[in-house]
């Protein structure tokens, strides 16, 4: 089953779309099929990938609205292995329609509930603000994926954006993780790049992805190409570090699907150790470790 993670950022410009795109890519070419969902009004990583603006096109704006389900708006973005559900203009009516509909905030959870059984991922790209969009990712998502640009202000604009997500930890998803913290556009000529990345790392520990995403030109310039980097140039640094925050991203999930066997089976020994005890006692501690049962705290599972 998939592991949907939202890209998301209140700020703009941090690098949601690059990462939704080329991290989309390079889980793809690294044999994950992946599912990258655009939902920006904005539609640059629709664009990103090679679509032109297309009013005929279906986009998320149908599931979100019509209800149709999400394999009917998905198209193949052109690289194996990958699909994209894309966005339009009308997106940015969406969020204002949904504000009347039921279960507004869930929708496109309940759309993506068959598609999960499809792609080892699904990335969806937010717009920079907290409206029903991107709250509509979060509630669908297992994880959210931060990126920050290695800035002044970075720091105070993370912790107010962790604030935001335990706030919605508590109200529409409890099970949401943090899958990483991800340094963008560094650049290790500067001090002040190395000082964010050292503030951040010392604030949120592991928290912070080890793959870090330098500002590199190529990948300011595939877009206008219609391509994720690793199509447009290989050799590219951009290209290199997104491939390397796909290997930490899919090594990732092989831990904690480990850890999950692990826990079945400390489970089915508690449980068999349980039924062989006469007292019965034996199996309560089967769900020690299970982060998903230790309340609100924001944190990495
Ligand atoms: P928005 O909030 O508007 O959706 P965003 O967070 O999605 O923005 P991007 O569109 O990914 O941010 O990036 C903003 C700009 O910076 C784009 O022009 C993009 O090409 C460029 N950019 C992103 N990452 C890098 C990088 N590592 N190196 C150089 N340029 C970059
Ligand atoms: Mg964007």
């Amino acid at each position: 089953m998939a592991r949907v993670i939202a890209i998301a950022n209140q700020k703009g410009g941090v690098g949601k779309t690059t990462t939704a795109v080329n991290l989309g890519a390079s889980l793809a070419v690294s044999e994950q099929r992946t599912l990258i969902i655009d939902s920006d009004p904005q539609g640059n990583t629709t664009s990103a990938l090679g679509f032109p603006k297309d009013p005929s096109r279906q986009s998320l704006y149908q599931t979100l609205i019509l209800g149709e389900p999400i394999e009917k708006v998905t198209i193949d973005a052109q690289v194996e292995g990958l699909d994209l559900v894309p966005s339009d203009r009308n997106l940015v009516g969406a969020a204002v329609e949904l504000v009347n509909m039921d279960d507004r905030e869930y929708r496109l959870r309940e759309a993506l509930r068959k598609s999960r059984d499809n792609y080892a991922f699904i990335l969806i790209d937010c717009p920079p603000s907290l409206d029903l969009l991107t709250l509509n990712a979060l509630a669908a998502s297992d994880s959210v994926l931060v990126p920050i640009q290695c800035e002044y202000f970075a720091l105070e604009g993370v912790s107010e954006l962790l604030d935001t997500l335990t706030r919605l930890q508590k109200s529409i998803n409890p099970s949401l993780a943090i899958e990483g913290i991800l340094l963008t556009m560094y650049d290790d000529r500067t001090t002040l790049s190395k000082q964010v990345a050292a503030d951040l790392r010392s604030f949120f520990g592991d928290k912070v992805f080890e793959s870090v995403i330098p500002r590199n030109v190529r990948l300011a310039e595939a877009p206008s190409h219609g391509m994720p980097v690793i199509f447009y140039d290989i050799h590219s640094k951009g290209a290199e570090s997104y491939m390397l925050l796909a290997k930490e991203v899919i090594a990732n999930a092989q831990k904690r699907a480990g850890e999950g066997i692990e826990r079945a089976d400390t489970g089915t020994r508690a449980a068999a150790a349980g039924a062989a005890s006469s007292s019965g006692n034996a199996g309560v501690t089967s769900d020690d470790g299970d982060s998903g049962s230790s309340g609100p705290s924001v944190g990495p599972e």
